[in-house]
């Protein structure tokens, strides 16, 4: 390791946050009255908002809206510093993280490097595939359906149409469910005026399930609406089946059966985003690190995990909780809190989940949650339902600019059943396997 990064000492107790996702983001926040340099290291300069990451891949909303740079977020915090930068590694005796632009010196760290697309170790899935874990994954998605519509209006070949017409979604949790429910929006009312040649009928949308039920953690009320909801919009879900194979145009699954598709979008799990040089022992099967109560990570007092990346075990939630933004957004706040304590020489306090509920949506005018009020679940599904998801989608935005600007956009989708963001900027998915292509004679 070599070179210090060049960022001021202010002689006081510094704090290194990796990852500014919603769990380090809210412990920045947290620390903004605190007698400590905040440094944030990111290697975006901007946090995204990944619940609506599906909403720029299928054209209903612009990146700009769901995206908000941190310098701009915490401009107004003067123990505030960030660097973009990839963290390597952690000499965790040495107090040093070194970085893609330097080492960097901390008093305490925080980890909230979160997850990435987990494959279970096949690489010609990853290859060929499309995830949708990050803003360019999204657009990288948008451009290739997009794509797969302009070229098809050439094809002449049934096969190879469908090849291009038809998506496979793989995994029944919250993000391939609001997929394929946004990609029968499009089918239903923006693509028939688009592509007038294009037979609709003939665009299928696939998608499978591992399990027996859609939406697994929910409520099964939740769960069987999703089901219906999707049937409803003509998605073909396939239950208790798994991809097995993909070569980037023939899908097989687990039950013999094919599907013809150029587009299978990967939304099958997560796996932990951990940086080498603390102690394997910390680092557990599911590649999250092991904390304690008060998200220190085992073995170590000065380092700390928070978000999808820790595995907190507590008699609820014996495999660590679940991997969505609350637990990481509360993470991050209790730590802060106790991160003041530590320097006042005051004892952490312990983290308790405060569950709010789940929610998925399915297209316009359906969705599904399952609600904690006052101690009590409660389920709600289609219109009350989508309401309450949009509701709760809007406000926990960011910023106000990114919450009108999405406001604004679903108002005109709404009014209009437009989705006008069909752009196709940069590059669309490679194709792996080049068939031959049947251009039609005469055009
Ligand atoms: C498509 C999708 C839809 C989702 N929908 C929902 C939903 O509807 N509701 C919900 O509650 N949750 C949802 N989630 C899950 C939720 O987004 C995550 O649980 C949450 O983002 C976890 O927050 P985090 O702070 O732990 O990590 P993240 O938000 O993933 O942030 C991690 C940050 O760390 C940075 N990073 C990683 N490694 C390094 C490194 N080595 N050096 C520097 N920086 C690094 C990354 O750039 C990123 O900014 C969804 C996730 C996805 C992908």
């Amino acid at each position: 390791m070599e070179g210090l990064t060049k960022i001021a000492d202010l002689g006081k107790p510094r704090v290194v946050i990796v990852g500014g996702g919603f769990g380090g983001l809210a412990l920045a926040k947290s620390l903004a009255d605190a007698p400590v340099q905040v440094v944030l290291i990111d290697k975006l300069n901007y946090h995204a908002f990944q619940p609506l990451l599906y909403q720029v891949a299928t054209a209903g909303l612009n990146a700009d809206s769901i995206v908000s740079p941190f310098r701009k977020i915490l401009t107004e915090q003067e123990n505030f510093y960030f660097r973009m930068a990839e963290v390597l590694s952690i000499d965790a005796t040495a107090q040093v993280v070194e970085t893609s632009i330097g080492l960097l010196r901390f008093d305490y760290l925080v980890l909230a490097t979160g997850t990435t697309s987990n494959y279970f170790g096949d690489k010609l899935m990853e290859k060929t595939s499309i995830s949708l874990k990050s803003v360019s994954d999204a657009i990288e998605l948008r451009n290739t359906l997009l794509s797969n519509f302009e070229q098809a209006l050439q094809i002449g070949d049934v096969e190879q149409l469908n090849s291009l017409l038809d998506f496979v979604i793989v995994g029944g949790g919250p993000t391939g469910v609001e997929m394929a429910g946004a990609l029968s929006e499009l089918r239903a009312h923006v693509f028939p005026r688009d592509y007038r040649e294009l037979d609709l009928k003939q665009m299928d949308i696939h998608l499978i399930q591992s399990g027996p039920v859609l939406l697994k953690g929910m409520s099964a009320e939740a769960s069987a609406h999703a089901l219906k909801y999707l049937e409803e919009l003509g998605v073909r879900v396939w239950l208790d089946n798994r991809v097995t194979s993909y070569d980037g145009y023939t899908v097989t699954l687990k039950s013999g059966e094919r599907l013809i598709t150029r587009t299978l979008i990967w939304a099958a799990g997560v796996t932990g985003a951990p940086i080498a040089g603390l102690d394997p022992a910390a680092l557990l099967k599911s590649n999250r690190y092991q904390v304690n109560e008060f998200n220190q990570v085992k073995g170590y007092n000065h380092v700390f995990a928070i978000g999808d990346i820790a595995q907190m075990a507590t008699p609820t939630y014996p495999e660590g909780h679940p991997q969505v933004a609350q637990p990481a957004i509360q993470q991050g706040e209790l730590l802060g809190d106790n991160l003041k304590r530590v320097l006042s020489q005051q004892p952490m306090q312990p983290f308790h989940y405060e569950d709010k509920g789940t929610m998925a949506t399915i297209g316009r005018h359906r969705a599904v949650g399952d609600i904690q009020l006052f101690g009590k679940q409660y389920h709600i599904t289609g219109w009350l339902g989508w309401l309450a998801w949009s509701f709760v989608h809007v406000l926990a935005l960011v910023s106000f600019r990114n919450r009108l600007s999405v406001f604004l956009a679903w108002g005109w989708n709404y009014l209009t059943q437009d989705k006008g963001m069909r752009y196709i900027i940069g590059k669309a998915k490679a194709p792996i396997k080049e068939k031959e292509v049947d251009v039609k004679a005469i055009v």
